[in-house]
């Protein structure tokens, strides 16, 4: 599948095509990571989450090849299963995925709503859904750049004035720090050459 794509892709930074530089330049950074993902399954190396989500983009031409066109149909309804499997759902989209199940079937009780709310509550405090921000190997989804600031909330255990345990925390509000604090970036920019 995705040898396919860069196939297309390939056509398309082609001298003659009409495709503007931009759009060229990010054709020639998918083929690469395409390239990258293909060398990581000849060598039986585990893929990445976002390496998952490449292969479900490229795999999407012959999935909605229903007529068949590509030949690759078939296999590409059983890889597409397959990356569903193995794609972790954020809780958001695996609530809209229960609901849009259970909306389909005309016999779903009420009470089968009901459940699904109080679960949606508890994952969802504050009412805005945990969407994760960084990729498995810690890079920012928005920018591709690997540079964060995050908070750590300790819990430190007091016996008067003196510390008598810490326990380490969780890290929480981790923040891009070139989407998120430009000015900072600069300082930190070295770090995502290197
Ligand atoms: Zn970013």
């Amino acid at each position: 599948m995705l040898e396919d794509d860069n196939e297309l892709m390939s056509k398309a930074i082609e001298p003659d095509s009409d495709l503007d530089e931009e759009n060229k330049q990010m054709n020639h950074e998918l083929i690469k990571k395409h390239r990258a993902i293909i060398d990581k399954v000849q060598k039986n190396q585990q893929l990445t989450q976002h390496n998952l989500r490449l292969i479900r983009d490229a795999n999407e031409i012959h999935l909605n090849d229903e007529i068949n066109s590509s030949g690759h149909h078939e296999q590409a309804i059983e890889l597409d299963n397959w990356l569903d499997l193995m794609i972790e759902l954020p809780a958001k989209q695996a609530f809209e995925i229960l609901e849009d199940h259970l909306h389909r079937d005309s016999g779903t009780p009420v009470l089968v709503f009901r459940a699904l709310h109080t679960l949606w509550e508890e994952v969802t405090p504050n009412d805005v859904p945990e969407k994760p921000s960084f990729d498995s190997e810690g890079k920012c989804f928005k920018c591709g750049s690997r540079v964060s600031f995050a908070d750590v909330t300790d819990t430190l255990v007091f016996v008067g004035d003196e510390i008598v345990k810490r326990h380490d925390g969780d890290i929480t509000n981790r923040n891009c720090v070139r989407c998120n604090y430009p000015k900072q970036y600069s300082e930190y920019k070295d770090h995502d050459s290197s």
